[in-house]
């Protein structure tokens, strides 16, 4: 497969400070910032700072260094803002759509950070 980066999409943009975010921890490899558009209390989108368009484009093609920290940034990221899982409870999800079946809107690949509150089933029952 290959994987055609638009270099205009609103998260590259946001990566050459064009448009503002606001951020709530960065790497060198990677940039969090909370989504315009909260689904929950704690909604944090985090993005690898190379072009890829999505999941597979980013685990198949990035170097071993981002893809850790990568994923250690989103970790830090649920420590940092409370949600992750804690002796009192909380909890939270990960969410990644890819291609047109994932309703992917923004061409570069991306985690949702979601908690804050009782999140419910990950997907409503088939019709
Ligand atoms: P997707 O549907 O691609 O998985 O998610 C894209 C997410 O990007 C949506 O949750 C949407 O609210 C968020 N988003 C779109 N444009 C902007 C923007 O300009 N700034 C921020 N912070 N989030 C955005």
């Amino acid at each position: 497969m290959s994987y055609e980066y638009d270099a205009e999409n609103i998260f590259a943009k946001i990566l050459r400070g064009e448009i503002p975010n606001k951020t709530v921890m960065e790497t060198e490899h990677t940039l969090a910032f909370e989504d315009i558009n909260p689904q929950a209390p704690t909604h944090v989108l985090v993005i690898p700072k190379g072009p890829y368009v999505n999941f597979d484009h980013f685990v198949s093609s990035a170097s071993d260094l981002e893809i850790a920290d990568f994923f250690r940034t989103a970790g830090k990221v649920a420590e940092q803002t409370g949600v992750a899982q804690s002796a009192e409870g909380a909890g939270f999800r990960t969410i990644s759509n890819a291609g047109p079946d994932g309703v992917q809107e923004v061409p570069h690949f991306h985690l949702h950070v979601l908690g804050g509150r009782m999140l419910g089933r990950m997907l409503p029952a088939p019709r």
